[in-house]
């Protein structure tokens, strides 16, 4: 399948990992929204979140709060957003889900 975040997982195309587990990656986004802007990835592909598999998801929290400690922002903060279809603009279709820390978030959400 002609995935990039697929290519990312398979190390067929370099990216700055963050941290990786049996089930997730995390890597920088491209074009940072915040100071802090990771992408986390399930390794396993689906094109969105209502796509994903809830056992995988299961494994989420646990990803988040040690992916948190180790950017430093678990006291701080954080907000985590997916986007799913255009009205949400998703332009990937490997469900990811943005983590912006870093300063204030504003109050969009
Ligand atoms: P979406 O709108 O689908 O939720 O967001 C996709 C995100 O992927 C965007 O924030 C974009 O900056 C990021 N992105 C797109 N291409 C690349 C890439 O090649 N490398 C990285 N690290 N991020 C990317
Ligand atoms: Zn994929």
């Amino acid at each position: 399948m002609d995935c990039l975040f697929c290519k990312f997982i398979n190390k067929e195309i370099p990216t700055e990992i963050i941290m990786e587990n049996d089930y997730f990656m995390a890597f920088k986004d491209i074009n940072p929204k915040a100071p802090i802007h990771v992408l986390i990835i399930p390794k396993k592909h689906f094109a969105d979140i209502s796509d994903m598999d809830g056992e995988i998801l299961a494994k989420f929290p646990e990803f988040v709060r040690n992916l948190c400690d180790k950017l430093g922002v678990t006291d701080t903060g954080y907000r985590i957003i997916t986007n799913k279809g255009k009205d949400a603009g998703q332009i990937i279709f490997h469900v990811h889900f943005h983590l912006l820390a870093g300063n204030d978030l504003g109050d969009l959400i």
